[in-house]
């Protein structure tokens, strides 16, 4: 039974939380409808050092939205936005910090995260998984001991720096009592177009692509599917008005559909994930993206770019 996991990275860059997350209902509360609706629960990586910056309230209204929603509420951090004494950054990528450094940032992050409201945190993802060695230690000095900061999909997130650390690749994976559940990556079928490997972001791989995937993924043996998503990826802005992205929307009500109807998969979050035991023990056999989904995804995306311009 593989375990596929929704993963959202909850985050504004500049206090408009309205604008990028909430967007009169399309973005969050789309995505934690679409959740109830299926019966699931999705991890909400929720970032917490905008609440340095422009108060708690954003992060505790987000925080208690998922709470009263059943939802699972992670860690997520991007330095850039905090507004601490002594603390500049500029750069937003949490491993070119020092150990001292993002000891600070990702206590001060979970401090936040609980004051916020949060009361189960046992995990942490970097801003753009940009995590690394020091990241696990500073990691284990708060006591969050899941990681989810791998991603094969080099072309999609260049931060990650955890791939080669874990014994297993592109699937749950233990090292010195952490667990790291991945963003989990295809072998691209058009890696002209894509690069070597295409990660499952709900705006990154059509319908099609993502069923085909997570049907071979299942078949190969894969423990778990880590899937990635942000509220911005349901609606964009036309004229000061939100409106959806119907192709977004429509691919995570097919995912959650397709899940329900299988008996070799089910949803999971993060924190179940790593409630459970079994763990594999070697790298499971790269699969390979389905080559007409994806020229049928490649397609999709022409058609709703011309969209937006028009
Ligand atoms: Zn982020």
């Amino acid at each position: 039974m593989m375990d596929v996991v929704l993963t959202i990275d909850v985050e504004s860059y500049t206090g408009d939380y309205e604008k990028e997350v909430f967007a009169a209902g399309l973005g969050l509360d789309f995505i934690v409808q679409a959740c109830r609706r299926h019966k699931t629960v999705g991890t909400f990586f929720v970032e917490t050092l905008g609440a340095t910056r422009w108060g708690r309230g954003p992060v505790t209204g987000i925080v208690a939205a998922l709470n009263a929603a059943g939802q699972d509420v992670q860690l997520h951090l991007h330095p850039v936005v905090a507004r601490i004494e002594g603390f500049e950054d500029h750069e937003d990528v949490l491993c070119h910090r020092d150990l001292a450094t993002q000891r600070m940032l990702i206590a001060r992050g979970l401090e936040e995260l609980r004051a916020c409201g949060a009361t189960n945190v046992v995990a942490f993802r970097a801003g753009d998984l940009g995590a690394n060695e020091d990241t696990l230690r500073a990691m284990r000095d708060a006591g969050l001991m899941v990681s989810a900061n791998r991603d094969l999909d080099q072309k999609s997130s260049i931060r990650s720096r955890l791939n080669e650390h874990f014994p297993v690749r592109n699937d749950l994976a233990r090292r010195d009592g952490f667990l790291d559940v991945p963003v989990t990556a295809l072998r691209s079928a058009v890696p002209m177009l894509d690069g070597p490997y295409r990660h499952l972001e709900i705006s990154a791989v059509g319908l099609g692509e993502l069923r085909d995937g997570l049907e071979r993924l299942a078949a190969a043996g894969y423990a778990c599917a880590g899937i990635l998503t942000h509220p911005g990826e349901f609606f964009r802005h036309v004229k000061g008005r939100a409106v959806p992205i119907v192709k977004n929307c429509r691919r995570l009500e097919g995912l959650l559909d397709f899940v329900a109807g299988r008996r070799d998969m089910r949803m999971a979050s993060v924190a179940e994930v790593a409630g459970r035991a079994e763990v594999p023990a070697v790298s499971p056999p790269e699969v390979r993206a389905n080559l007409v989904w994806s020229l049928v995804r490649v397609a999709e995306q022409a058609e709703d770019r011309l969209r937006g311009w028009l």
